[in-house]
């Protein structure tokens, strides 16, 4: 029988499977090419985020429990996915485009001699091989590449491809594989803070709102996080914002910044420019609000508000308390 699909679960350090694990789980399902099995490297895992997984379609778990797997660090990590992928032979090996999985897949990859598609925003099957399609010179080529022998490795692009939907009752083996004891060379992370924004990931809301240059300056965006608190959504910008730095990289969206999908993205003094879109483009729902009539945004948006948008957000956020406390 064909070697499984792997899918390297990012969680959210607290035990619990990321929504991206979805796409991840759902894509290597639909490849069809072999089992789908996830694999957990965690100090501590969870009887809900296992059952997770299995809901989502892993149909096994390889679950490598042990305090040295956190905080990450990527030459523990590949070492124990190394020992038990030569014992496996797993077909493939997948991860969601994270900052450590982009790490960690590439130090897997070069540590069996095999090739990594990073960043892939599609996958196939060709007869027996996996072909996958990436952007190259920031998104103005798609490239196909296919591996020259396997295991594939490849990360995933979060929020392009289908998530599977969960079935109550579908359940996955938990295998707990003994491997050689981690031994870390590096010891990097001695504190780790998360910022304290209190606000969603931008890349699992499921409402973002977004400001670009028409914010004016840095000190504005607090009109638009007090928006985000009130509905519980993250904050992004577009890329004039992030060059002007009046918000950080990681929160620009875009060709050359996170692709979201989310419910409802509102985009506030956002242009639409080509390359901004190419980011938030499937959004469920588009909300603009842009004074100029003209501005390219309002040709995708489902509504669109052509006013100052500094008028416009403190009563919008107004009405969405309201809305919020019935
Ligand atoms: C290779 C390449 C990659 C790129 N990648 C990205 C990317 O990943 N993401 C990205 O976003 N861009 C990207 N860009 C840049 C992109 O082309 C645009 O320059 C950028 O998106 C413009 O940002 P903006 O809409 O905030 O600014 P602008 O285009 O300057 O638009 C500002 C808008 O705010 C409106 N406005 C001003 N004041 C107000 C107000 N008070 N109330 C309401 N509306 C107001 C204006 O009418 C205008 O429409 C890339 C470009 C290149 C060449």
């Amino acid at each position: 029988m064909a070697g499984a699909f792997w899918c390297i679960v990012e969680d959210d350090r607290q035990g619990r499977p990321k929504k991206v694990m979805a796409e991840i789980l759902g894509e290597a399902a639909r490849l069809g090419g072999g089992p789908v099995e996830a694999v957990w490297l965690t100090d501590k895992a969870s009887e809900a985020g296992l059952t997770q997984l299995g809901e989502l379609g892993a149909t096994r778990v390889w679950l490598l429990e042990n305090a040295a797997y956190a905080p990450y660090r990527s030459e523990v990590w590949s070492a124990a996915v190394a020992e038990l992928a030569a014992r496996e032979s797993p077909r493939a090996i997948l991860g969601p485009v994270t900052s450590r999985q982009r790490e960690f897949l590439a130090r897997l990859a070069a540590r069996l001699g095999v090739g990594l598609a990073a960043d892939c925003v599609a996958l196939a099957m060709d007869g027996d091989t996996l072909v996958a399609t990436r952007p190259v010179y920031a998104g103005k080529l798609l490239a196909r590449v296919a591996w020259a022998r396997g295991p594939w490795v490849a990360t995933l692009r979060p929020n392009v491809f289908r998530p599977a939907d969960a079935q109550g009752g579908r359940t996955a083996a938990v295998e707990r594989p003994s491997l050689a004891a981690p031994t870390a060379q590096m010891t990097l992370v001695e504190r780790r803070e998360e910022a304290s924004t209190g606000l969603p990931e931008l890349a699992e809301a499921e409402i973002v709102v977004s400001g670009g240059r028409g914010m004016k300056g840095p000190e504005n965006y607090v009109i638009l996080e007090d928006m985000a608190r009130v509905i519980g959504a993250a904050v992004g910008a577009s890329r004039a914002a992030v060059d002007a730095g009046w918000r950080p990289h990681r929160h620009q969206i875009g060709q050359t910044g996170r692709t979201i999908s989310p419910k409802l993205y509102m985009g506030f003094g956002v242009s639409g420019a080509i390359q901004h879109l190419a980011g938030m483009r499937t959004s469920k729902v588009i909300v603009a609000v842009n004074k100029d009539p003209e501005a390219p945004i309002f040709k995708i948006a489902d509504y669109g508000i052509v006013a100052d948008l500094f008028e416009v957000v403190p009563q919008l956020t107004t009405e969405l308390k309201k809305l919020m406390e019935k």
